[in-house]
């Protein structure tokens, strides 16, 4: 059977257009199971399609440009050039003349532009550029690569780079904005819509920024070897709610920090008042966070951190206890002591507990110093708990009351995502190396993949000044061709 594809259009002036195309079903191979359209096919169909919807667009658009509304002739055509525009369903090369000034209106003036540059500057669409971008931020480069390939007419001549390339300009595209939002769309303490206000005494008025440091391995021109991204994500107090928005920064300067949590918060509800929480494993960068975000912000460390370092050395208490039961009543103690230390910290009384492992720690002192190789381990494990506990004093608080009453203690979703942002598509392989600028473009898009507006960030446009209005009317074209026509 041939199957004969009729395309029939109709312009805005009444202008019709036909084209067909033949695909062959052979009967004979129904046998073998083809049956229906395959993708080959749809790629046919889809790029043949393609190819007449922008070849047309684009003369309609020359046509429309040459018009001179000044004097109401058509401008003359200098030479034509070739220009390709690469869409979802492949590349068409287009004829882009380069039109003339009007002779008539401005006579001493002889230049000529391309019209076309104005559509689609990047010489792809954006529904390309944000597809190839989304691909590349979920996949190494060349698999996302091809994947589009499989199911698109895109030429294979669109290789990986291209698509690292338009990754790297969308995540680009994306600090711009969020720098242009920031600036425009400050959150104001004016307008009485912060959900919070409704709430008293609920956990859901409180908002979390969870935050966590990832680390990932430089590329050989870069100084370090290492460099630290910080990625938070934002949302309400309880446990249990929605874990919120994400972000990710390579810059870790405080105002970076301040902004970023700032539009994320934003997203949630928040209009710049408010309690807000930060928690986090206590790392020296992530300290700058709560100073820089409006008062009233509390930093709290995060439980789990301080569980996992007491963890070793209770084991390390309970093993001793065993050990040494049958030969003296004296460290029977010991676990006991570290579970009151765990316990102390558990209800905020961080005092009590420096002193309770103070005294473990003179004990097991004396104990070690009679070449008990246990009790030097234990001191080994218990100095760098104090250090953290004494270094991270104030962030430490009633982690039971703040669990009884339903809100997070644990910076958990910081580390999760980590996890997603991160590690999955930068660290896991180890032989992948980074800039510190690719890795920050790719996880602005990544991130907002994940938060799901990606597509919304990139429409964002900043607020028109209002004196243009008046400019733009003043010259406001008619519609030309309907005046030709
Ligand atoms: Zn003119």
């Amino acid at each position: 059977m041939r199957w004969k594809i009729t395309i029939e259009g109709m312009d805005e002036f009444g202008g019709r257009d036909a084209a067909e195309m033949v695909i062959e079903k052979d009967i004979g191979r129904l046998s073998n199971g083809e049956i229906g359209l395959t993708i080959e096919d749809g790629k046919t169909i889809m790029g043949y399609l393609q190819q007449l919807v922008v070849k047309q667009q684009c003369e309609a658009y020359v046509l429309t440009s040459r018009y001179c509304t000044d004097c109401r002739t058509f401008r003359r055509i200098k030479d034509y050039g070739k220009r390709k525009i690469r869409t979802v369903y492949g590349r068409v090369e287009v004829s882009n003349p380069r039109i003339m000034n009007c002779r008539r209106c401005l006579p001493y003036f002889c230049d000529a532009s391309a019209v076309l540059r104005d559509i689609c500057p990047d010489q792809a669409t954006p529904e390309l550029m944000e597809l190839s971008a989304r691909m590349g931020s979920l996949m190494p480069y060349r698999k996302a690569a091809d994947v589009l390939a499989e199911f698109l007419p895109i030429p294979s001549t669109e290789s990986f780079m291209t698509l690292r390339h338009r990754t790297m300009k969308l995540g680009e595209r994306l600090d711009e904005k969020a720098r242009d939002r920031a600036w425009f769309e400050p959150p104001s303490s004016s307008e009485h819509k912060q959900a919070e206000l409704d709430l008293p005494n609920d956990p859901e008025r409180e908002f979390v920024v969870s935050i966590d440091t990832a680390h990932v391995r430089c590329s050989r021109s870069e100084n370090a070897r290492i460099f630290e991204i910080a990625v938070a994500r934002c949302g309400r107090g309880r446990r249990g709610s929605p874990p919120g928005h994400y972000f990710a920064t390579a810059d870790t300067s405080k105002r970076e920090l301040r902004s970023r949590t700032l539009q994320a918060l934003q997203h949630e509800g928040y209009v710049g008042r408010g309690e807000v929480t930060v928690i986090s494993d206590g790392a020296e960068i992530m300290k700058r966070l709560p100073k820089a975000l409006p008062k009233p912000t509390a930093h709290i460390l995060d439980w789990f951190h301080i569980a996992m370092k007491i963890q070793p050395l209770q084991q390390m208490a309970d093993h001793i206890v065993r050990t040494s039961a049958t030969r003296s009543g004296q460290a029977i103690s010991i676990g006991d002591d570290i579970r009151s230390v765990k316990w102390k910290l558990w209800h905020g009384q961080t005092d009590r507990a420096i002193d309770r492992l103070e005294m473990i720690m003179a004990v097991s002192a004396i104990q070690s110093s009679h070449a008990e190789a246990s009790a030097k381990r234990l001191l080994d494990l218990a100095q760098p708990l104090l250090t953290y506990i004494r270094s991270n004093r104030d962030a430490i608080i009633d982690y039971g009351a703040r669990y009884r009453s339903g809100r997070r203690i644990a910076s958990s979703l910081a580390e999760s995502a980590v996890d997603s942002l991160v590690s999955r598509r930068m660290v896991k392989k180890q032989q992948m190396q980074w800039t510190l600028r690719g890795a920050h473009r790719l996880l602005q898009v990544r991130a907002a993949v994940l938060n799901g507006d990606l597509r919304e960030r990139l429409a964002w446009q900043p607020p028109k000044p209002t004196h243009r209005h008046h400019l733009t009317w003043m010259f406001e074209p008619t519609p030309p061709l309907l005046n030709v026509a």
